[in-house]
């Protein structure tokens, strides 16, 4: 091809997923000079941000503030968003890939992994990812209408949680990673100390009627194998009015343990924080966090809701895996909260592999049918699986889009003349995506909610909210620009 018919017919790229993982795609898309791109960042939510709106904490107010990085990308020239259109259902991935001339998946691992363990699936037993979704005022967890009949509970998991989170003094959290981290500070938090998130005023309301005093970690492995980072694990610390309780025979370290510690500066940190927690007295602090290690859930117990799980004290086998030692206790619990990490799902007409919830592939290029396929790319925890911090997402886009630039180069892939097909096909459904305008619609909406409330932001929750919020006028400023709340940076 020339360069002048290159600088006619761009390279049109549908991103599958407007989360950190298809932002970052797009953004290393757009921030190269050499081929002219257009990209369409898609996703079925009505608005953009993936798990930086759904997953990091409403209190981790910093790692929340990258969505205006974000949103910057997205406002780039030659990138739009198409929130509430969903591939799979809205539209085929092979009519999707007929418009464009090349996809890249970024639609993340939204599922939870499962304990397989007697009675995980009992009321009272939540997947993080769900209990996550609650509190981060997902719509999925928030549905819009939800049946009064026998089974309209199964049906508005928002509700079923909001009754678990008032109903119970005694969590036990399964898995020692940075989810069971913010899990257990959002269990153990006052509505009070929460009021400075954006979080939804349902779930706000629903916190404030919490009388859980008691959440209990549970870590199959000891103190030297946990999953948290060191910054996440300290502030749990610094809460008031909270003990922090370790067996400290669970601090001490074996051979294979001093090992671990010696190789890895993180868990050493971590060994060595909650060692100074192990030191300090009880305070009677009217709430209290149980660290407990080499300690794994055998069966939630209860003949039709969870009112406790029975444990097993464990170690590591010869093969290096854990093993049950068959000494077992029970910790009485009305709320199990399994956060044993997320899993990704199988999109329609994708290549998956079920044995690792990812598309496979090779540097970004997805492998279908045994071969490179032509056109389609990965990224992000569909990709390398639910690993790592936000920024991960950045490098792994740009492996991703390196591979596709280099397809481009060498003539795999070819513009193929699509501008404009996506929105004709739409169209032509009678669908409406909304774009970024409809989404700082609903941002000011959330704003003016919020102020409202006496607060910086309030989320709307359900997606009958967003879209109306998505219709409407931008909100007058109240009593003028300068006494609106400060922008979340
Ligand atoms: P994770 O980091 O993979 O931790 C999962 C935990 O579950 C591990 O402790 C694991 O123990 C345990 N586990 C797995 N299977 C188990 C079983 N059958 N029984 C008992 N325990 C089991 O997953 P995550 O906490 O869901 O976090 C996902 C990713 O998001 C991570 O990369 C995390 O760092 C990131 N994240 C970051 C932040 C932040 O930076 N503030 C916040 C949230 C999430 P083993 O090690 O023994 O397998």
């Amino acid at each position: 091809m020339t360069t002048a018919a290159r600088d006619v017919q761009p390279l049109v790229v549908a991103v599958i997923g407007a989360g950190p993982s298809g932002i970052y795609a797009a953004e290393a898309l757009t921030l190269q000079q050499d081929v002219p791109v257009e990209v369409a960042v898609i996703d079925r939510l009505p608005v953009p941000f993936g798990l930086v709106r759904y997953g990091v904490a409403p209190d981790h107010h910093a790692i929340r503030s990258i969505r205006h990085t974000l949103e910057r990308t997205l406002d780039r020239p030659g990138v739009a968003f198409y929130g509430d259109v969903t591939i799979g259902r809205d539209l085929a991935i092979d009519e999707l890939r007929g418009v464009v001339d090349a996809v890249v998946y970024a639609y993340g691992a939204g599922a939870d992994r499962k304990l397989g363990v007697p009675g995980e699936d009992l009321p009272g037993s939540v997947g993080a990812p769900e209990f996550v979704a609650w509190y981060c005022g997902h719509p999925d967890v928030h549905p819009d209408a939800h049946t009064q009949a026998d089974d309209g509970a199964a049906r508005d998991p928002g509700r079923v949680i909001a009754a678990l989170v008032t109903g119970s003094r005694t969590a036990v959290v399964v898995g020692v990673g940075n989810v069971a981290l913010d899990v257990a500070r959002v269990l153990v938090k006052t509505a009070d100390e929460l009021a400075d998130t954006d979080m939804a005023q349902e779930v706000l309301d629903s916190l404030r009627g919490k009388r859980v005093t008691d959440v209990h970690v549970l870590g199959r492995r000891g103190p030297a194998y946990t999953a948290f980072t060191t910054k996440e694990l300290r502030e749990l610390g610094q809460l008031p009015d909270l003990d922090i309780l370790l067996d400290p025979r669970d601090l001490e370290l074996d051979a294979s343990s001093l090992a671990a510690v010696g190789q890895d500066k993180v868990a050493a940190r971590n060994v060595a924080v909650m060692r100074e927690w192990a030191g300090r007295a009880p305070t009677g602090a009217s709430r209290r966090v149980h660290l407990h290690f080499w300690t794994r859930p055998v069966r939630l117990l209860g003949p039709d809701r969870v009112t406790g799980v029975e444990l097993e004290r464990t170690a590591i086998g010869p093969d290096g895996l854990v093993v049950g030692t068959g000494d077992t206790s029970t910790i009485a619990a009305e709320l199990v909260v399994r956060s044993v990490g997320y899993r990704g799902v199988a999109l329609p007409g994708v290549p998956h592999d079920h044995g690792t919830g990812r598309v496979p592939h090779a540097e970004g290029r997805v492998i279908r049918d045994g071969g490179f396929s032509a056109d389609e790319y990965v990224t992000g925890w569909i990709k390398r699986g639910p690993t790592g911090v936000i920024g991960t997402n950045k490098s792994d886009a740009v492996e991703t889009v390196a591979s596709l630039l280099a397809d481009v180069a060498s003539g795999r892939l070819v513009p193929g003349g699509h501008a404009g097909q996506l929105d004709r096909l739409l169209a032509g459904r009678g669908l409406t995506a909304l774009d970024l305008p409809a989404w700082r619609r609903i941002d000011a909406a959330e704003v003016a909610l919020g102020l409202s409330h006496g607060r910086l932001r309030t989320t709307l929750a359900h997606r009958v909210e967003l879209l109306a919020a998505a219709a409407a006028p931008l909100p007058e400023p109240v009593g003028g620009r300068e006494q609106q709340p400060r922008p979340e940076r």
